[in-house]
């Protein structure tokens, strides 16, 4: 039955006998990794009912400053789980810091201030505006969620090696208390990062620029309260002749200075105790009698893409498969994308609604996004390192965060030739597209045709004349076991446009809306034979037909 062996993890080289361990249930899906998109990844799952087991092989998550921007987008799949709450609660708690700043030092002259391109408002085109919220305290509340959901999350333990089988991975795990054991799961989804060890044992090549630059980080301790005064900064950086970088975390009075440097010119060496105080010192515009040194780092800047994003039962998803400069703040966001379209995927064939072939569409769906995303990130970077990368139009952040589409072919002939990308509100419900955000009337206003999307499931959006598309799909799904219906108002109060146009549809038409949000298939208009056409969509929609997604790509 094992048609390979993969992955060991490299860390630890020796390879311990299989001894001691809980008894092994089948699962069906293990993750490797408990960052911010493993641990989206298994909230995401559990809150939709299927039960995966996660290893993490750190004993906590890693309190290091990474991301701080959580786009709209990404807010709308926590808020499909109802996580969203939960993470403006941290933000709620912490200073305004949504702006960044070029100063002379953190103390010193401000010398440019401007709102961080996340900081927009979104209400046009979303029910959620963005997070700002360190990455440590997202996963604190992404983890607490997805236990409350019933996902089993085991920190300590690591994943050793796996063997691929036609019908099952088996995964060997090293538990916190030292033993180990197996685990077989149906789908195992590697969200092991940057070094994966999956994506290495596969044998999956990247391409990109794998070492756009090099990082020293300082870390340091100090009270910034006096020193912000209130500004509502989130990050600043210094002119010559340092260039730094500095961001820090207002609510534990810590933070880094980066800087880059050329491994050709300047040993890393060179960074010793004087230099290291010297350079916060400057940075932050204090004496080192008012910061403490702390841990630093010397770490390599990736621009790349993985050249695959799946084998067999394996998917791999977030830093395993994409890594970008941190310019733009993509990279845990389109890992979390990620989690959110493959776990949509799964839950329907987990179920037993969708054909397997379903999962054939992560690939092509995600690594183009990866990919734009990486360029985008690097486009914003160029300037700060001397990098080779073509010249290409630079994207808003929204269009890179929020207005990507899939290539997915829905029997629209108005909607070929698209771009991959484009500002959220220009799309107007082409397949491939996220559903347009429109708030609907009643008792609470906040309430969107995104939170039309339930649990997993599916919805027939039909347009206010559209009742025989309703009528068809409770003839395909009596009881609404994957597919729900919902009739979009006539007119939204206040609103310009009327939702059906808004959607791309007439009166008559109707949209068929993934659970990624992600619309499936569009009907501009009425047609003769409702039931027929729309079984073809939600066949092809569930995997069943041919999908032929790379053809678009
Ligand atoms: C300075 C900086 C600023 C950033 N700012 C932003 C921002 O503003 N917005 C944004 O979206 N992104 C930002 N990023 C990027 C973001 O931090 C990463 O994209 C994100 O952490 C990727 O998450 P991940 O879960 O895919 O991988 P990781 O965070 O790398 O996690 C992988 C996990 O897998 C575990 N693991 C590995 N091997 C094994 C094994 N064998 N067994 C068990 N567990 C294993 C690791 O311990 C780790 O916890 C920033 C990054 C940096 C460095």
């Amino acid at each position: 039955m094992s048609d390979s062996s993969a992955a060991a993890d490299g860390a630890d080289g020796e390879l311990a006998p299989v001894t001691t361990g809980p008894p092994q249930a089948r699962v069906p899906v293990l993750i490797v990794g408990g960052s911010i998109v493993g641990a989206s990844a298994a909230l995401f799952l559990a809150a939709r009912g299927i039960t995966p087991v996660l290893v993490e092989k750190h004993p906590a998550v890693s309190t290091r400053l990474r991301a701080k921007l959580f786009y709209p987008r990404t807010m709308e799949a926590y808020r499909s789980v109802g996580a969203d709450q939960d993470v403006y609660a941290v933000q709620r708690r912490l200073p305004q810091a949504d702006h960044a700043a070029v100063v002379d030092s953190l103390a010193g002259p401000e010398l440019r201030r401007w709102p961080l391109p996340a900081a927009a408002d979104f209400s046009a085109v979303s029910p959620c505006q963005s997070a700002f919220v360190k990455q440590a305290d997202l996963e604190e509340v992404v983890r607490a969620h997805a236990r409350a959901a019933g996902a089993d999350l085991r920190f300590g333990h690591r994943l050793l090696d796996l063997r691929r089988h036609e019908d099952e991975v088996v995964a060997r795990i090293r538990g916190a208390d030292g033993g180990t054991y197996t685990v077989a799961a149906d789908y195992l989804l590697a969200a092991d990062g940057n070094g994966s060890a999956v994506r290495e044992g596969l044998g999956i090549g990247r391409s990109g620029i794998p070492v756009a630059a090099h990082v020293m980080e300082v870390g340091f301790e100090a009270d910034l309260r006096r020193v912000l005064d209130g500004r509502p900064l989130a990050l600043a950086y210094t002119g010559p002749p340092d260039h730094a970088f500095l961001a820090w975390d207002p609510a534990h009075d810590r933070g880094t200075v980066s800087v880059m440097f050329d491994p050709a010119v300047t040993d890393p060496s060179a960074f010793g105790d004087r230099w290291r105080r010297d350079f916060v010192s400057r940075a932050l515009g204090l004496p080192p009698s008012r910061f403490t040194l702390t841990e630093s780092r010397v770490w390599q800047m990736g621009a790349w893409a993985a050249d695959s994003y799946r084998a067999g039962r394996i998917f791999l998803l977030g830093d395993a498969v994409h890594v970008t400069p941190p310019a733009g703040g993509f990279g845990a966001n389109t890992g979390i994308q990620d989690a959110w379209n493959l776990t949509a995927k799964l839950v329907s064939v987990l179920r037993g609604h969708a054909d397997p072939r379903l999962l054939d569409g992560y690939e092509p769906e995600r690594r183009p996004v990866g990919r734009l995303t990486v360029e985008q990130a690097l486009l914003r970077f160029r300037g700060r390192a001397p990098i080779p990368i073509e010249d290409r139009p630079l994207l808003s952040e929204a269009a890179v965060a929020v207005g990507y589409r899939y290539p997915v072919r829905g029997d629209d002939e108005a909607a070929t030739d698209l771009p991959l990308v484009d500002e959220p509100d220009r799309w107007r419900g082409e397949p491939g597209t996220r559903l347009p955000h429109l708030p609907l009337s009643g008792a609470d206003r906040s309430r969107s045709t995104l939170d039309l999307v339930r649990d997993g499931r599916y919805l027939l959006l039909a347009g206010p004349e559209g009742q025989p598309w309703v009528h068809a799909a409770r003839q395909l799904d009596p009881h609404g076991a994957f597919l729900d219906t919902a009739v979009l108002p006539r007119q939204i109060p206040s609103a310009k446009t009327r939702p059906a146009e808004r959607c791309g549809i007439s009166d008559e038409g109707a949209l068929l809306v993934r659970p990624d949000h992600v619309i499936a298939w569009r009907a501009s208009r009425a047609v003769p034979e409702h039931v027929t056409v729309l079984t073809t969509a939600v066949r092809r929609a569930l995997g069943a037909v041919d999908e032929a997604v790379a053809e678009h790509s």
